[in-house]
C-alpha cells in the first residue's frame, strides 16, 4: 500500500440510469474512504457525447443520495479539484495528449473511418476477423509515424481531422498487483493502439480518466471487473506520463440469480425484481422499476448490496451504513462473481422493517397516506403486523381488519372449525367479554383461560372462531392484543355481526 491520503472516486458515465452494480461500486468506494479516513468523490465522465443521456446525471446523484452514499466532493458540491464533470474540464486534456506525441509515446492518426473500415473488411476476407490498429498495422497506415514531418504539418495546417493514438511499445510485459485479483500480467503485443484524443476535440475515456485520477490525487481505483482489460493501458499511460499509478481493485461481477451470466439492465423486470435503485423512465416512456419505489428501505438495499461480493468474516448480516464503514475491507472482497439473490433481498427488507420502531413505521406509513390515520392507532397496528410484513404497505393490507370490520369470513376456517356447538360457545364467550371491566390484553387472556377451564374446552375449539369473528381470518397476531386494540364495544359488535353472518356447515 502506498501512504498517500486515501482519495477514491466513483466515476459514472451519464449514459443511462445507474445499475445496481454501479451502486455497489459507489458503495464500496464510499465505505473504503470512510474506513480509511479518506475522501470519496464523484466525477461524471461524459466525454462520449454520442452516448449522453439527458437526465442520467441527475438520476445518478439522486439515487446515490437516496442510498446515503454521500460524496464530499463532486458536481454541485464543489471541492478543490473541480470541476467534477469532464465536459467542463475539456480544455485540460489536449495538452497531455500532445505531450505524449512530442515524447513519441503517442501519434497523430489521420485515417478516416472509411479507410479503417476498408482495412477491417480486407482483413476479414483474409481470415482475420479481429483487425486492430496496433504495433504491426500502424506501420502501413496514415499517421505521424509513417508520414514525413512536413506532411504531418501540412495535414494539421489544413485542418484535416485526426485522432491521437497511444503508441504501444512492442513485446513488453505490463504488470500490476490488483488488490483483489493479485498480479495481472499482459503483454503489449496483445493490446491495440487505443485512441486517446478524438477528432471532436474530446479526450477518450482512457485519457480523461487517467489525467483526472492524477489531478484529483486518487489513491485507489475501485471499479467493476469490466474495466480490468483497460487497466494495462492505464498503467502504460501512468508510466508514459511518469506518474505514480493508484492502486487498483477490480470488483467481481454481479451475476444473475441462476449464476448464468452477468446481471443486465433488462434482467430485472424480466425476472421479477428491480435492477435499479430508483425508478427510471426512458425518453420513449419505458419504465424500469427501482427499489425505492418498490418499497424497499434504503438501508436494506445497501445492506444487501454490501454482501454481494463482500462478507465481514463473521455471522453478522444486518449492518447499518455506519457499521459497514467500520467493518469494510477490500481484502474480504471476493474474486468470484456474486450471484444476486432476490429472496435474500426481501429477507434484508423484512429485517429492517422489524427492526424499525412502531412509531417510526407509523409515521412513514401515515406520510404515504396523506396522514389520514390516527398515528397512535397506526403505531399499534404496525407493532401487531410488522412480523408478517415485508414492506410498509403490507402492514395495511395484512392488517386491514384492524382498521375496518371484516366484510367476509375465511371459508377454510369455517369449514374446519365452525361446528354446530360453536355459536353457543362463542355467544357465551362474548357475554364473558362484555363483563370485563378493565379491558386489557392481560385481563382478556386470563378471562379466556378461565372460560376454557370452566367449560372444559380446548383452545382449538374457541380461539380460531374468536379470531374469525373479530378479523375474518384464520391466522394473525395475538387475539388478546387484537381484542385489546379494538376495544370492548367494537369486539362485541364484531362478534354479533359474525355470529349472525356465519352460517357454518
Ligand atoms: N466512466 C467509467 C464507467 O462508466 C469509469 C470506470 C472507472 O472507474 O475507471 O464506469
Amino acid at each position: 500500500m502506498n501512504n498517500k491520503p486515501v482519495r477514491v472516486r466513483f466515476a459514472p458515465s451519464p449514459t443511462g440510469p445507474l445499475h445496481m452494480g454501479g451502486v455497489r461500486t459507489a458503495l464500496y468506494n464510499y465505505l473504503f474512504a470512510k474506513k480509511n479516513n479518506g475522501t470519496f468523490l464523484i466525477r461524471i465522465e461524459d466525454t462520449d457525447q454520442t452516448r449522453f443521456v439527458p437526465g442520467a446525471q441527475e438520476y445518478i446523484m439522486d439515487a446515490l443520495a437516496w442510498c446515503g452514499i454521500s460524496p464530499t466532493e463532486g458536481p454541485g458540491l464543489g471541492g478543490e479539484f473541480g470541476p467534477y464533470v469532464q465536459s467542463e474540464r475539456k480544455h485540460l486534456y489536449q495538452p497531455y495528449a500532445e505531450q505524449l506525441v512530442q515524447e513519441d509515446k503517442a501519434y497523430y492518426a489521420f485515417d478516416t473511418a472509411e479507410e479503417l473500415e476498408l482495412m477491417r473488411e480486407k482483413a476479414k476476407q483474409m481470415g482475420m476477423p479481429n483487425w486492430q490498429y496496433n504495433h504491426v498495422t500502424r506501420t502501413t497506415l496514415r499517421n505521424s509515424l509513417t508520414l514525413s514531418k512536413d506532411q504531418v504539418e501540412e495535414l494539421l495546417a489544413e485542418g484535416t481531422p485526426y485522432v491521437i493514438r497511444m503508441k504501444m511499445p512492442r513485446n513488453k510485459d505490463i504488470r500490476f498487483e490488483d488488490i483483489i485479483r493479485g498480479w495481472v500480467v499482459v503483454n503489449t503485443n496483445n493490446l491495440d493502439d487505443k485512441v486517446l484524443f478524438k477528432s471532436d476535440g474530446m479526450p477518450t475515456y482512457h485519457l480523461a480518466n487517467i489525467v483526472d485520477d492524477y489531478l484529483m490525487k486518487i489513491s485507489h481505483v475501485i471499479r467493476g471487473e469490466e474495466w480490468l482489460p483497460s487497466a494495462p493501458l492505464h498503467i502504460m499511460l501512468y508510466e508514459a506520463f511518469g506518474w505514480e499509478a493508484p492502486q487498483f481493485a477490480h470488483l467481481p461481477l454481479l451475476l444473475r440469480p441462476d449464476g448464468n451470466g452477468k446481471l443486465s439492465k433488462r434482467d430485472g423486470d424480466r425476472l421479477g425484481f428491480p435492477v435499479f435503485p430508483t425508478n427510471w423512465t426512458t425518453a420513449e416512456g419505458e419504465l424500469y422499476s427501482g427499489y425505492r419505489e418498490k418499497g424497499y428501505f434504503n438501508g436494506a438495499f445497501i445492506n444487501m448490496l454490501a454482501f454481494l461480493g463482500w462478507n465481514p468474516g463473521t455471522t453478522q448480516e444486518i449492518f447499518s451504513l455506519e457499521e459497514l464503514s467500520e467493518a469494510f475491507t477490500l481484502d474480504r472482497v471476493s474474486k468470484a462473481g456474486a450471484k444476486f439473490d432476490p429472496d435474500k433481498t426481501k429477507w434484508f427488507q423484512q429485517n429492517y422493517l422489524r427492526n424499525t420502531s412502531n412509531d417510526e413505521l407509523a409515521s412513514l406509513l401515515n406520510e404515504q397516506h396523506a396522514n389520514k390515520f390516527d398515528i397512535n392507532q397506526l403505531s399499534v397496528v404496525c407493532g401487531l403486523m410488522k412480523e408478517r410484513a415485508t414492506f410498509l404497505e403490507d402492514i395495511l393490507v395484512e392488517g386491514a381488519y384492524l382498521l375496518e370490520r371484516p366484510l367476509n369470513y375465511d371459508s377454510e376456517t369455517i369449514a374446519k372449525k365452525w361446528k354446530v356447538e360453536t355459536p353457543e360457545i362463542l355467544t357465551a364467550w362474548k357475554d364473558r367479554l362484555s363483563e370485563i371491566e378493565n379491558f386489557t390484553t392481560e385481563t382478556i387472556e386470563s378471562e379466556f383461560k378461565n372460560f376454557l377451564a370452566e367449560r372444559n374446552l380446548g383452545i382449538g375449539n374457541v380461539l380460531p372462531n374468536f379470531r374469525l369473528l373479530l378479523t375474518g381470518k384464520g391466522m394473525g397476531p395475538s387475539m388478546f392484543e387484537i381484542a385489546n386494540f379494538l376495544g370492548k364495544e367494537e369486539c362485541l359488535e364484531r362478534m354479533n355481526q359474525g355470529l349472525t353472518t356465519i352460517k357454518g356447515n
